[in-house]
C-alpha cells in the first residue's frame, strides 16, 4: 500500500494499493492506444478540454486544496492559491499552444520548406509532492496540447492529490487514457522508462533522482527534461527600498515552509546595509504565524515527512557546530520548524553549500558587485538569483555575469506560464512553460517539397 500520512496531526488520509505489473501494463497500452487517435485532433477540441480542466480546477478548488494541505502541510491558503494557477496555466496553454506550434517557413532551395512540430507519444512525469499539483499542471497543460500523453508517477506521499489530477481531466472529459495516474513506488520507474511505449521522462525532484532518471533515459535514448534543487541567492545591494526587500525576501524563502526548489535560501547583503536590513529582515520573520496549516491565517505550516525535517535540523546543527550564529529560530517539533535565520555562515557550511528545503535562511556579507558575483555562482546549483537595488542599469549590466537559469531584478524567482522555467548546473536541463516548455516534448520535424 502506498500511504499518505497528514504531517500535521500524523492521521492517515489515504492507501492506495500498489498497482500490479498487469495494470502498469494496461495503463501503458491505454495510453498508447489513445495516442494514436489524439495525435490527429486539432487545437480547437483540445483547448476546449484544456478549458473544461481549468474551470472544474476553478470549481472546485477547495476540495483540491485541502487534500494538498492534508497530504503534505501547506497552508491552506498557499494550496487554494497552488489550484487557481494551475486554471491559469491550463488557459495559457489552451489559448497559446497553436501558435507556439505553429509550422515554421524556412526558404530553401526547394518548393517549401518548413519545421513542423509534432507530439513525441507517451511522456512519463516523475513529480514531488512540494507542490502537488502545479509541478504536474505545468508538465501537463504543455504536454497535452501538443498531442502528447502524459503518465504520472507522483510522490508516493501525495497519492491522492495524484489521483485528483487525474480526476481533473476525466471530470473535463478529456478522453480515456491521456491523462493517468500510475500508482507505483520510486523503485518501479526504471522498467517504465524502458518500456517501448514510454517515449520521454520529466522529472522534478532532488539531484539524486533526476540523475537516476536521466542515466536510465540516457541509456534508452529517451529525451529528458529535469527539475532539481536550487540555492538561489537574494543579493540586496546598497541603495534598495530595504523595507520592500525584506518583504520579498520573507516571501521567497518562507512561502510553502521553504519547500521550494526557486526560494531564496542564501541571503547575500552589501556591507553598507547589511545591519539596517537585518533589523527589518529579522521583524518580518519573527512575526511570521506558525500553526495548524488549514487555517486560514497561518503562513507556516508543517514540513511534509518528518525525515526531511530531521535532514534540516541535521543541517543547521552542523553549521552551528562549523561557527555559524542562529539570529531566530533554530528548533524542530516533529514536523515543525521554526522560522530560521542563521548568520555567521562560511561558503563550506551545510547551510550555504547545500539546498535547505524548509524554513531556513543564511546570511552573509560582501563588499564589491564582483565579490556578489562570485558567491552566486560558487553554487553547484543554477536555478535563479533575486537582485534588489535602486540601480536598474547597474543591475542589468549585471545579467550576463551569472550562471544560473534566472535572474529577477527587484523580484523573487518566481513561475509564470508566460515565462521559461528550469535550470543550470545540477539543477537540471531543459525548461518548462512558456513556448520553451511546449517545445521540449515534440518533433521537430524537417519537411522538404520540391
Ligand atoms: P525525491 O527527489 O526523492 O522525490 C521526487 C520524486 O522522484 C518522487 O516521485 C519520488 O518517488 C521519485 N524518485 C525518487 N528517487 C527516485 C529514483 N531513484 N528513480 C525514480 N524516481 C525516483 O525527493 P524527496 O521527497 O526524497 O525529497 C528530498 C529532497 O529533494 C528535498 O529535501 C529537496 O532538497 C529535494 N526536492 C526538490 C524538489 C524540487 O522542487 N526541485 C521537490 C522535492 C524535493 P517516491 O516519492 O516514491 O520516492
Amino acid at each position: 500500500m502506498i500511504e499518505s500520512i497528514n504531517p500535521f496531526t500524523g492521521d492517515k488520509i489515504a492507501s492506495i494499493r500498489e498497482y500490479s505489473e498487469e495494470q502498469i501494463d494496461k495503463v501503458l497500452e491505454d495510453a498508447a492506444e489513445r495516442f494514436k487517435g489524439w495525435r490527429k485532433t486539432g487545437f480547437s477540441e483540445r483547448s476546449a478540454l484544456m478549458l473544461k480542466a481549468a474551470e472544474e480546477l476553478r470549481k472546485n478548488t477547495r476540495e483540491y486544496a485541502e487534500t494538498i494541505t492534508a497530504e503534505m502541510g501547506k497552508p491552506i491558503k498557499q494550496s487554494i492559491a497552488e489550484v487557481e494557477k494551475c486554471a491559469w496555466v491550463c488557459e495559457y496553454y489552451a489559448k497559446n499552444a497553436e501558435t507556439h506550434l505553429a509550422s515554421e517557413k524556412i526558404e530553401t532551395d526547394a518548393v517549401k520548406s518548413y519545421v513542423s512540430y509534432e507530439p513525441l507519444g507517451v511522456v512519463l512525469a516523475v513529480m514531488p509532492w512540494n507542490y502537488p499539483f502545479w509541478q504536474v499542471f505545468r508538465f501537463a497543460a504543455p504536454a497535452l496540447m501538443a498531442g502528447n500523453i502524459g503518465v504520472l508517477k507522483h510522490a508516493s506521499n501525495v497519492m491522492q492529490s495524484a489521483e485528483n489530477i487525474q480526476k481533473v481531466f476525466e471530470r473535463a472529459g478529456f478522453p480515456k487514457g491521456c491523462f493517468q495516474n500510475l500508482v507505483i513506488g520510486s523503485d518501479k520507474v526504471e522498467n517504465v522508462i524502458k518500456d517501448s511505449r514510454i517515449k520521454a521522462v520529466t522529472l522534478t525532484g532532488s539531484t539524486p533522482a533526476g540523475s537516476a532518471v536521466a542515466s536510465t533515459a540516457g541509456a534508452e535514448i529517451k529525451k529528458s527534461v529535469l527539475e532539481l534543487g536550487g540555492n538561489n541567492a537574494l543579493v540586496i545591494l546598497k541603495g534598495a527600498n530595504l523595507k520592500k526587500a525584506a518583504e520579498t525576501c520573507v516571501q521567497a524563502r518562507f512561502q510553502n515552509t521553504g519547500q521550494s526548489c526557486i526560494a531564496g535560501k542564501r541571503l547575500l547583503l552589501q556591507e553598507e546595509i547589511a545591519e539596517d536590513f537585518m533589523e527589518i529582515f529579522l521583524e518580518q520573520v519573527k512575526a511570521l504565524k506558525s500553526g495548524d496549516p488549514m487555517k486560514e491565517d497561518t503562513f507556516i505550516g508543517v514540513l511534509a515527512r518528518e525525515d526531511l525535517a530531521r535532514d534540516l535540523e541535521k543541517q543547521v546543527n552542523d553549521s552551528v557546530k562549523a561557527g555559524a550564529k542562529v539570529l531566530c529560530g533554530g528548533k524542530r517539533k516533529g514536523t515543525y520548524f521554526e522560522p530560521t535565520v542563521i548568520t555567521k555562515v562560511t561558503k563550506n557550511m551545510p547551510v550555504f553549500a547545500e539546498e535547505t528545503f524548509g524554513p531556513v535562511i543564511s546570511t552573509t556579507t560582501f563588499s564589491t558587485y564582483e565579490e556578489a558575483v562570485e558567491l552566486v555562482n560558487s553554487s553547484q546549483f543554477g536555478l535563479g538569483v533575486s537582485l534588489f537595488t535602486d540601480d536598474l542599469e547597474k543591475a542589468e549590466a549585471l545579467v550576463p555575469l551569472f550562471d544560473d537559469g534566472a535572474v529577477f531584478i527587484n523580484e523573487l524567482v518566481k513561475s509564470d506560464p508566460r515565462l521559461p522555467f528550469g535550470g543550470t548546473k545540477i539543477s537540471g536541463y531543459g525548461r518548462e512553460l512558456s513556448i520553451h516548455g511546449i517545445r521540449e516534448f515534440v518533433n521537430k520535424k524537417t519537411v522538404y517539397i520540391n
